[in-house]
C-alpha cells in the first residue's frame, strides 16, 4: 500500500475508535486494529485524531465583487484550506447579467482547474432568471451542480433576485433533487437604514452593522422558508448569523420543512463590538456579526444539531482593498478569510470546552456537507472505498491565528489574538499528503472538479 496511518483515534460523524488506516492510490483500502504493510510511507498517529477531510461548502475565490476581486485565488485559497484540514471546497460560479449559468460554470472552471490544490465543486448562482436560465436548471443539475445560490440582497452589486424568481428557481430545482441556498437579508430595510445613517453623516465602519440589525436576516429567512415550503423545495440558508434566523429554520425543520442552516466561524467568535475597533473595517461582511445572544444561539444550534454545517464564506480583501471604503462604509468590500480556521476554532472553542462532541465537529465540517451537497460516500467519512481525504489532528498543538501563521494572501488576520489548542498536523487529500506542520506540500492544480449527485428521491433528509 502507499500510505499506512498507525495508532490513530478515528472520528467519523457517528463513531470514535482506535484503528490503523491503509491507503492505496486515492482510496482508503484498509481500516483495522493491526493493519500491516509494507507501505511506502508510514505515519504514526498515536495520541492524535484522524478525521475525514473537511468540506467547506462556501468559498469565493477570485470573485469580482464591489469594484475589485477577492484577494485569494484558487491557489492561495485552497492552500489555506488544506492548511486548516479542508480537502474539498465548493465555490460559487456567479452568473453575469446577460450570460447563461453555463457561461459562469465555464468561467469558474477556467479559473480553478489550473490552480486548485484540493478537490472542488461549484454552486450555480442565479442572478437573472430568463427563459434561458430557467431551462438550464435541469442541465446544470445533470452536469454535476445540483445546488443553486440566490441572493435576497446586494441589489447594487447586481446579485439580488426578486421573490417570484426565487420561487420559480426553487420549484424547478426541486423537480430534479436540487438544493437552493439563499443569502437571506431584507434589501429594502438595509436601504432604509443605510440612507438614514449616510444622511446623518455617519460613514464609519462602526455603522455597517446598524444597517443590518437582526430583523433584516430574520425577516428574509422567514420569507425564504415560506417560498420554499410553497415550492416544495429543499433549502439551505448560507451564513446564518442570528438567533432569529436560526430559530426560524429550526422551527421550520420541526414542521417537516427541509431547510438547513449553515453558520461561519466569525459568528461563533466575535460580537458586533469589533466594529468599533480601529481595524473595524476588516470585520465588514454581510450579514454582519451580531450580539452575544446570537453568538450563543449559533453555538447552541451546533450543539443541538439544527445548525447543520460550517462554511467559511471565505471572501477576503487586503487592507488596501478595504480602504476603498475609508470614507463610506457602504464601499468597504464585504468579506473575511476563514476556510483555514473552521476546524481549529470548532475544536478549541467547541470540543475542548465541551459545547460540542468530536462527532458533531465531523458532522458539521464533513459528513453533513457531503450528504447535503451530493458528495457522500466518496467524501464525508472514513470508510473502505471512500476517498483518502484525511486529517491527522493534534489535540495538543498550539497555534495562534496570526497573519504569519495563516496562508491567505491578505495582510491581516481578524483572529490575530486567537490561539487554538488543537490543530491539523497533516492533511491528506485523495491519498496525497498536501500539508505537513503548516507547510503546503501538494502541487498547484492537483485538485479535481467533482461532479455531484442530486438527491435521488428529491426529498432531502438529514
Ligand atoms: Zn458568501
Amino acid at each position: 500500500m502507499d500510505l499506512l496511518i498507525k495508532n490513530g483515534t478515528i472520528a467519523t460523524g457517528s463513531q470514535v475508535f482506535q484503528a490503523d488506516i491503509g491507503v492505496d492510490g486515492c482510496i482508503v483500502t484498509h481500516i483495522g486494529r493491526d493493519v500491516r504493510g509494507p507501505a511506502s510511507r508510514v505515519l504514526d498517529a498515536a495520541g492524535k485524531f484522524v478525521l475525514p477531510g473537511g468540506i467547506d461548502a462556501h468559498t469565493h475565490f477570485e470573485m469580482p465583487f464591489m469594484g475589485t476581486y477577492t484577494a485569494d485565488d484558487f491557489e492561495s485559497g485552497t492552500v489555506a484550506a488544506a492548511s486548516g484540514g479542508i480537502t474539498t471546497i465548493i465555490d460559487f460560479a456567479m452568473q453575469q447579467k446577460g450570460y447563461s449559468l453555463f457561461d459562469a460554470l465555464e468561467t469558474w472552471r477556467r479559473k480553478a482547474d489550473p490552480k486548485v490544490c484540493v478537490d472542488y465543486a461549484l454552486h450555480a448562482v442565479v442572478t437573472e432568471l430568463n427563459e434561458t436560465t430557467f431551462d438550464e436548471i435541469k442541465r446544470v443539475v445533470d452536469y454535476g451542480v445540483p445546488s443553486f445560490k440566490l441572493y435576497m440582497a446586494y441589489r447594487n452589486e447586481g446579485l439580488l433576485l426578486d421573490d417570484a424568481s426565487i420561487y420559480r428557481v426553487m420549484q424547478e430545482a426541486a423537480k430534479y433533487g436540487g438544493l437552493v441556498g439563499l443569502h437571506c437579508e431584507n434589501e429594502d430595510l438595509i436601504g432604509h437604514f443605510t440612507s438614514t445613517l449616510l444622511k446623518e453623516g455617519k460613514t464609519g465602519a462602526e455603522y455597517h452593522p446598524k444597517t443590518k440589525p437582526t430583523i433584516v436576516e430574520g425577516e428574509a429567512v422567514r420569507r425564504a422558508l415560506a417560498l420554499a415550503e410553497y415550492a416544495g423545495a429543499n433549502m439551505y440558508v448560507v451564513h446564518t448569523s442570528s438567533r432569529l434566523g436560526r430559530e426560524a429554520i429550526r422551527d421550520a425543520q420541526q414542521r417537516g420543512i427541509r431547510a438547513f442552516a449553515e453558520t461561519c466561524p466569525h459568528y461563533l467568535v466575535f460580537t458586533d463590538e469589533v466594529y468599533a475597533r480601529p481595524d473595524g473595517m476588516n470585520f465588514v461582511m454581510s450579514p454582519p456579526i451580531k450580539k452575544e445572544a446570537d453568538r450563543a444561539s449559533l453555538w447552541q444550534g451546533l450543539a443541538e444539531g439544527d445548525v447543520k454545517t460550517m462554511g467559511s464564506d471565505h471572501a477576503c480583501f487586503t487592507t488596501q482593498q478595504k480602504l476603498i471604503g475609508r470614507d463610506d462604509f457602504t464601499k468597504i468590500p464585504n468579506g473575511v478569510a476563514g476556510t483555514e480556521v473552521i476546524i481549529p476554532i470548532l475544536y478549541s472553542q467547541g470540543v475542548r470546552e465541551g459545547t460540542i462532541s468530536l462527532n458533531r465537529l465531523v458532522q458539521v465540517t464533513s459528513f453533513n456537507p457531503a450528504r447535503l451537497f451530493g458528495l457522500w460516500p466518496q467524501k464525508g467519512t472514513i470508510a473502505v472505498g471512500s476517498d483518502a481525504d484525511l486529517v491527522i489532528f493534534d489535540p495538543e498543538k498550539k497555534v495562534r491565528l496570526t497573519v504569519d501563521n495563516l496562508h491567505s494572501r491578505i495582510d491581516h488576520s481578524i483572529y490575530e489574538d486567537y490561539t487554538c489548542l488543537g490543530y491539523p498536523a497533516i492533511t491528506i487529500c485523495r491519498g496525497e499528503i498536501v500539508q505537513e506542520n503548516g507547510h503546503f506540500t501538494g502541487k498547484k492544480g492537483r485538485g479535481k472538479f467533482l461532479r455531484r449527485k442530486p438527491h435521488a428521491d428529491t426529498r432531502l433528509q438529514l
